[in-house]
Formats: C-alpha cells, sequence, structure tokens
C-alpha cells in the first residue's frame, strides 16, 4: 500500500557512477518505478547536482576518479539538506572493509556488484519510505519542541531505579543550563528547588510514586547565576505492570513574567505608589477586621478622614512635582508621628494605629482601640497641629493644614463604609466651619440621608414612568480601527433636576433593591437593541451590559440571562456582562461555579475597572474570564507617567498569560491610544471616540460605521 504511494509520486534520483553501462541500468530499472533520474560521472560532479537538484535519494559507486563515493558522502552529509537524504553506496563484493567505511561515513545503505536488478527496486522503495518517515518524524519533533519553546514548556522523565532525570531542551532552558551540561540526579534537581519550596515539590513526587497520584505545583527554581525562577510543573508516574513506580513524566513550564505581573498587580491594588501607604481598598480591609476584632472584645475604633486644606489649588499652582513632594513628606511626617505617640490614646500596647491614603489630598487613620472620646479629640488635634507645623522642602517653605472628621465604632457605624460615609461628612463639616480643625460625626449632619429618601421614591417613579434610559459608547479594535462591541450605559433623565449621573443613583438603587428590576430592564433593553441593529442589516457587534453585584447574588440570575436572550432573540455570543473584582471576589467557589453556568449559555465575561479593586491572582485564572477592562484611571496618565505605563503592562502580561482580551477605556486622546497600541492593548473605548450615544445617535454612528451591504462590513474609525 505504501509502496504504491512512494511510486505515485515523482522522486528525484541521483544516480553516481563512472561506468557508462552501469548508470545506464540503473538509469532504467529506476525509470521503471517512476524515478526521475539524474546522472553524474564522480564524486565531485555529485556534490554540485546535488544542490541544485536536491534529490530525495542518492546511489553512487565507490570507486571513481576525481573524488570518491565515500568522501563524496561524507560531504553530503556535511550540507545541511544532505543530513536525511538516502545514500545507498555500491561496493564490491564481500568487500568488508569498504562496507565497515560506508558506515562510517554515514551512508544509508549499500548494494553490492554484481547489483541484483529485481531486488534493487524494492530496496530503493523501502529505503524512501523509511527516510519519508524519519523526515515526517523530525517536522513532528521539529514542531513540538517549537510549540513547547513558544510556550516556555518543557517535558521531563526521572528513572526511579537509574535516579536519572531526562530533560527535553526547554527544560535546560527553563534552569538556564545548556542541554547536557550537567547530569540531573533527584539531589541534584532538589538542590535546584527553593529551599522553602523543596519539601511541597518531594511530597508530591513522593505521592505520585507512592499512590499513583497525579500532582500539579507552581514553586521556585534557582538559576546558576542565583536568580529564581517560577515554574508550573505537573507529573505523574509511570506503573510497571506489577504495580511499581519505574519512573515519573511531567512537564514544566515557565510562569515567572505571570507571577511578576501578578505580585506587581498586587503591590498596585493594595498600595498607593507614590506614598507606599496602604490605599483605599487595603485600608477598608484592614479596618474591618479592626471592627471584627473590636466587636469581639467589645472596643471602640476610631475613623479619622483628613482632606489637606487648600491643596488642589496649591499643586495647580506650583506644579505636580511639588506637589507629589509635599504629598510624600506629608504620609511621612504622619507614620512618624503616628509612631510614637499613638500609645497616647490606645488601651493595649498591643493594638495599632494604621494610616493610608484614600486618594488625592485624602488620607484616613485608623485606631483600632481607644479609651473615651476626650482622650481621642486630644490625640487628634495632636495630629492636626503636627501637620500645620512649617515643612521645608528644596529650602522652600510650605504651609499646610487640614481638616478632619472622626467617627467611632460602634457609635457612628457598624461597619467601614457607614463609619468613612460618616467621617466624610464630618469632614466636609470642618471645612465649611472654616477649615484645620476637626469635627466629630453626629447624625445632625447626616441630613444627607434625607435627601437619598427622596431620591429613591423618585427612582422608583422614574422606572415605571420610563425615565431611564440606555446611552451606548463604542468599543473598538485597536488592530482594525473597526466598532467591535457597545457598551450599553444607563441614564436618567429627572423632569425637575435633569440628568443624574448612574454613579449617584445605582448606589440607592442597590440599597433599595430597585437595582433587581432596574437591572432586568438594562438587559432587556440592550438585548433587544443588538437584535434591532442587527436585524437593520449592521455587522453584528458585540453588546457590553454592567451588572451589580446584587443582579449576580440572585439565585435566579442566570435563568433571567438565558429568559432574556430568548425574548429579545439575541445570539448569546453578542452580550458580554461587565462585573467589578470585588463582585466575584466573594465567596469565590460559588463565584467560579456560577460564573461557569452563565458561560455555559455562551456569553463572554468581562472585568470592569480591573487594578483598581482586590484581586486574588491565584483565583483569577480558575474564573472563565474573557476580557480584562482596565481601569480609566490607569489610562488617564498612560502616555506621561512611567507608573501608569507599568501598571497598564503588567495588567496586559497577566491578561495575556491569562489568554484574556484588554481593553482600556476613558481614552481621551491619540497619545494614549498610540501608547496603548505599543503596550499591546486589544481595544479601546472613550471620548477620543465617541462619547456615550443616546440611541438614535448610536443608530447613526453605526450605520456609518457598519453600512449595510449584502455582506455586512466595518468602516475603519481610526
Ligand atoms: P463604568 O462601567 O466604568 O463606565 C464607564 C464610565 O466612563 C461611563 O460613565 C462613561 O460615560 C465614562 N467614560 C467613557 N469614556 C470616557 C472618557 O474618555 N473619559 C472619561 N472621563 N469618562 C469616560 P457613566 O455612564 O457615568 O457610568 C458610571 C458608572 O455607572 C459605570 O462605570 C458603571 O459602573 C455604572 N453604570 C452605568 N450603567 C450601568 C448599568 O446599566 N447598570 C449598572 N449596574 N451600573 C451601571
Ligand atoms: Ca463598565
Ligand atoms: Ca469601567
Amino acid at each position: 500500500m505504501l509502496d504504491q504511494d512512494i511510486t505515485l509520486q515523482r522522486h528525484v534520483v541521483l544516480v553516481v557512477d563512472d561506468d557508462p553501462a552501469q548508470r545506464l541500468m540503473l538509469d532504467e530499472t529506476l525509470t521503471q518505478i517512476n524515478m526521475n533520474v539524474h546522472q553524474a560521472v564522480n564524486g565531485a560532479e555529485a556534490l554540485i547536482l546535488f544542490k541544485q537538484i536536491k534529490p530525495d535519494l542518492v546511489i553512487m559507486d565507490i570507486k571513481m576518479p576525481v573524488m570518491d563515493g565515500f568522501e563524496a558522502c561524507e560531504k553530503i552529509r556535511q550540507m545541511s539538506e544532505g543530513k536525511d537524504i538516502p545514500v545507498m553506496l555500491i561496493t564490491g563484493l564481500d568487500d568488508h572493509e569498504s562496507i565497515m567505511r560506508a558506515f562510517e561515513v554515514d551512508a544509508t545503505d549499500f548494494i553490492t556488484k554484481p547489483v541484483n536488478w529485481p531486488i534493487l527496486n524494492h530496496r530503493i522503495l523501502y529505503l524512501l519510505k523509511a527516510s519519508q518517515t524519519l523526515l515526517a518524524l523530525r517536522d513532528s519533533e521539529s514542531r513540538l519542541s517549537q510549540a513547547q519553546r513558544i510556550s516556555r514548556l518543557g517535558n521531563w522523565e526521572w528513572q526511579i531505579k537509574k535516579n536519572k532525570f531526562y530533560w527535553s531542551d526547554q527544560v535546560y532552558q527553563i534552569f538556564n543550563l545548556r542541554p547536557g551540561q550537567v547530569k540531573i540526579d533527584f539531589l541534584e534537581f532538589s538542590s535546584m528547588c527553593h529551599p522553602q519550596d523543596r519539601d511541597r515539590v518531594r511530597q508530591a513526587m513522593n505521592n505520585a510514586m507512592t499512590h499513583g497520584e497525579p500532582y500539579k505545583l507552581d514553586h521556585r527554581i534557582f538559576l546558576p547565576d542565583g536568580s529564581v525562577r517560577s515554574i508550573h510543573t505537573q507529573g505523574e508516574a509511570v506503573m510497571s505492570p506489577e504495580g511499581e513506580p519505574v519512573s515519573l513524566q511531567g512537564t514544566i513550564q515557565d510562569i515567572s513574567e505571570r507571577k511578576q505581573a501578578e505580585e506587581r498587580i498586587h503591590q498596585l491594588a493594595f498600595f498607593d505608589v507614590l506614598t507606599g501607604l496602604p490605599n483605599r481598598e487595603h485600608f477598608k480591609q484592614i479596618a474591618q477586621e479592626a471592627i471584627d476584632s473590636a466587636a469581639d472584645k467589645e472596643n471602640q475604633v476610631a475613623l479619622m478622614y483628613l482632606d489637606l486644606d487648600e491643596f488642589k489649588r496649591l499643586n495647580d499652582t506650583l506644579g505636580h512635582d511639588i506637589g507629589d513632594v509635599l504629598l510624600k513628606v506629608i504620609s511621612r511626617t504622619l507614620s512618624q508621628y503616628l509612631r510614637t505617640s499613638d500609645t497616647l490614646v490606645r488601651e493595649e500596647r498591643a493594638s495599632s494605629s494604621t494610616l493610608s491614603r484614600l486618594g488625592d489630598d485624602e488620607f484616613a487613620i485608623l485606631l483600632d482601640s481607644f479609651r473615651d472620646k476626650q482622650q481621642l479629640e486630644k490625640f487628634a488635634q495632636c495630629v492636626l497641629e503636627r501637620l500645620g507645623q512649617t515643612m521645608v522642602i528644596e529650602g522652600q517653605e510650605y504651609f499646610i493644614t487640614a481638616s478632619m472628621g472622626i467617627a467611632t465604632y460602634p457609635e457612628d457605624g457598624e461597619n467601614v463604609e457607614t463609619l468613612l460615609k460618616h467621617a466624610d461628612i464630618a469632614m466636609v463639616q470642618a471645612k465649611k466651619e472654616g477649615k484645620n480643625r476637626l469635627e466629630f460625626y453626629t447624625s445632625r449632619l447626616n441630613k444627607n440621608s434625607k435627601e437619598r429618601l427622596g431620591l429613591r421614591s423618585k427612582l422608583r417613579s422614574a422606572l415605571e414612568k420610563d425615565e431611564l434610559m440606555l446611552y451606548y459608547q463604542p468599543q473598538l479594535s485597536i488592530a482594525s480601527g473597526m466598532v467591535v462591541g457597545m457598551e450599553a450605559l444607563i441614564r436618567w433623565r429627572d423632569p425637575d433636576r435633569g440628568m443624574i449621573p448612574p454613579g449617584e443613583f445605582i448606589p440607592v438603587a442597590e440599597e433599595s433593591g430597585l437595582i433587581m428590576p432596574i437591572g432586568d430592564w438594562v438587559l432587556r433593553t440592550a438585548c433587544e437593541q443588538a437584535v434591532k441593529w442587527q436585524q437593520a442589516g449592521m455587522a453584528p457587534i458585540k453588546m457590553s451590559v454592567n451588572l451589580s453585584s446584587y443582579q449576580f447574588r440572585q439565585q435566579r440570575f442566570i435563568h433571567m440571562v438565558e429568559a432574556t436572550l430568548d425574548d429579545a432573540g439575541l445570539d448569546s455570543q453578542y452580550l458580554e456582562l461587565e462585573m467589578t473584582e470585588s463582585m466575584i471576589m466573594q465567596q469565590v467557589e460559588k463565584t467560579i461555579a456560577d460564573l461557569n453556568d452563565l458561560k455555559s449559555l455562551g456569553v463572554s465575561l468581562s472585568i470592569d475597572d480591573f487594578g483598581t479593586g482586590y484581586s486574588s491572582m491565584s483565583y483569577l485564572k480558575r474564573f472563565p474570564l474573557d476580557t480584562l477592562k482596565i481601569d480609566r484611571s490607569f489610562v488617564k496618565d498612560v502616555d506621561e507617567n512611567q507608573t501608569d505605563a507599568e501598571i497598564v503592562n503588567a495588567i496586559i502580561a497577566l491578561a495575556s498569560s491569562l489568554q484574556l482580551v484588554t481593553i482600556a477605556e476613558g481614552v481621551e486622546q491619540e497619545a494614549q491610544l498610540n501608547c496603548l497600541r505599543d503596550l499591546g492593548c486589544d481595544m479601546v473605548q472613550g471620548y477620543h471616540f465617541s462619547h456615550p450615544l443616546p440611541v438614535d445617535e448610536a443608530e447613526s454612528y453605526l450605520a456609518e460605521m457598519l453600512p449595510k451591504a449584502t455582506e455586512p462590513v466595518r468602516k475603519k474609525v481610526f
């Protein structure tokens, strides 16, 4: 069967012999089996011809003038294209020495004179078949090693009895060693593992051997230069028929880049870059822990909200560089002061204070216990006085004051959110009363809550009276410059107050439970709109819809999405759901299951405002996500600010290692776009391309960008 395949192809054969009669015989025999025969009269001529015709097989006499067959064969083997081509040498009968030489110069086979012509054809076909199999194997090996190189994946085997490791080239590369440079046995391998990980690795290997349990683990290794690399390894045991472990086999993948990106993002997610202080998210965590433990011990907790007076004006007039230095000096001054004097007010010496930078010129101090209000007030006053002292920076004197609001647990609130809100309200009051002073929160200050109640009932009727609407903002692919999606953003036009931004009414909707009917309405309207545009003949694009955590936590949510898609008649591949990090980082195991259910509907899942929240990276890779939306705050100065560019870079690296698409939001300038393109971001969204548009304007925009045609087409935006 295979022989037939071989003869069907027209192979090129190079015949080399100084004897014309012999050449003729060979030519005839080979032409009978459909070979394309070329002839040369000696080794030297054969080499020239070899390069030109690239034969599939060489048949060559040994004894020839100018250059004999041995030398020619040796030279063919030295050419890169000649390594794997079968070379058959023709030797004298029983010429032992020649046969040995033929072997030495790496000939593939030999035939003896006089030539047995009927057998020759079969031998040649056999040689060609073997050579093709070999080439196919080489090809697949090289493809495999290419794939392994790209994915930084190598494979290994440990032969237990011999205590010998076999490593693929890629594994050597990961360990920064030349293939074969050192002989690897178990001890040697062990010594390359990070001491803190060694036991885990051994344990896993042991388990695999004794219980046949396959394993997967991340650990660190040392490179010869002492640097550390992170790898992901998988292994399993190969057992003998008697059930004895014979070897362990597995793979190793270099995940250092992903680990670094994870660490960087972790740092960025928890600490303020400028001052190194815990950021708002981190502070909230610490404060919640303090509250929980105070609840057990019946302690009081104080939260002080500090806002620098006139700082914005200072920043604008002196420039941001000086502003940044001032902020650093202030945070250092405050940290030092707290370290030396907070024991003044604390009940127990073991407890502590935490300073955080919440935002631009806003700081917060948490005291995890205090004795009484007078003492707390005295301490807070000292903080303000310490801040109010003159600061000297580069020979210049600066005078900075702050206003402070204080809220305490349990009196003013039971959780961090409430305490922060109340301390903020008190701080605003301190500003109103003339700045550089402090104010305790009292419920009297919270007239705000009344307004909120008003908003709530208005929102309810807005939903009934159809005052809510969706705006749509285009999302573009950087590579093609074309529209690939729209994000639906809710709007509320109140007849009295005009447009109320979602940032103001969504929290009210969430508090009151109104977010459920509103969320349902948003999803339905967006899906129906997507179908309308498709029906109008526009190229189908994705519709992104924002979810609130309250919606997502509902039992019926997945069914609701399914039913809404069904009713609207929208193919699920065109719906993307946007969630925030904080939404999915709760009850992680359940969330993973829920997200998998959602995903099985065929919709895409996206993380909104990525980089601002608390993301546990080990979980992130377990969520079935499609897209990371890089938060606007990093995009804002990405073209000017090194740190922001680094953050975006780290997020993109992380996304790419998790095979997620990245989209940058809030792109307002060409320079940002260019920078994002350089960093390898996939998509963009922002005012630079289009503001969110009311439905009719969105429609005209799309009609222009996705013109109607028998074949829907998209037009380039940039
Ligand atoms: P988001 O999901 O991060 O939406 C992006 C916000 O950035 C939108 O604000 C949009 O108008 C704004 N934006 C877009 N491009 C630019 C730009 O180039 N520069 C700047 N500075 N801003 C830009 P919007 O519409 O006010 O929405 C605010 C937030 O309200 C949204 O943030 C989202 O969290 C929430 N939201 C909006 N619609 C819905 C909804 O239907 N359901 C839920 N649960 N939340 C929604
Ligand atoms: Ca969004
Ligand atoms: Ca966002």
